[in-house]
């Protein structure tokens, strides 16, 4: 899968239980875990009391029915900064900067045994990603489950903490 692509899931509030209908806003919550990451998606009104602390938050739209749209840009690069601040889960890092490179927000400028060398393409910020030594299949599965947490996610990011 090279790109995540979303399938169009029912989607509900972890606060009120309230079902997301297509075009209607709501708020995603990334939350770190030993091995990954954990969403919880909020409605408007249960926004202001997600579980704390979380990673990271967006707005998302649910997509009208059987379009398949792909995550906003913005969503994948505020995951990925948040991520480069953190210096963790570079398993994660790496394959976000993939993602990110195949759309151009980051260009590749360098490359070493162990060290990949992107330049964001908007302000020419840098950045050295250490490449993990994976699989291709390990590299699938960690695209698809990051495709899943940000699965919706249309809108442009909210930003994060
Ligand atoms: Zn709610």
């Amino acid at each position: 899968m090279s790109e995540w692509e979303i399938p169009v899931s029912a989607l509900s509030c972890a606060g009120c239980g309230k079902g997301f209908s297509a075009g209607e806003g709501h708020y995603s919550f990334l939350y770190e875990e030993p091995k990954g990451f954990r969403r919880l998606d909020y409605c408007q009104t249960c926004r202001a009391g997600a579980k704390e602390p979380f990673f990271s938050f967006w707005k998302t739209t649910r997509a009208e029915e059987e379009k398949k749209p792909l995550v906003a840009d913005d969503v994948l690069l505020n995951f990925f900064l948040r991520l480069v601040e953190t210096e963790e889960k570079k398993d994660f890092l790496y394959v976000l900067a993939l993602a990110l490179e195949r759309r151009r927000v980051l260009k590749r400028i360098g490359q070493g045994k162990e060290i990949l060398e992107l330049e964001l393409a908007k302000d020419k910020r840098r950045f050295q990603i250490s490449m993990p030594q994976l699989g291709e299949e390990a590299i699938s599965t960690l695209t698809e489950e990051v495709g899943r947490l940000l699965e919706g996610s249309l809108t442009e990011s909210e930003g994060s903490l």
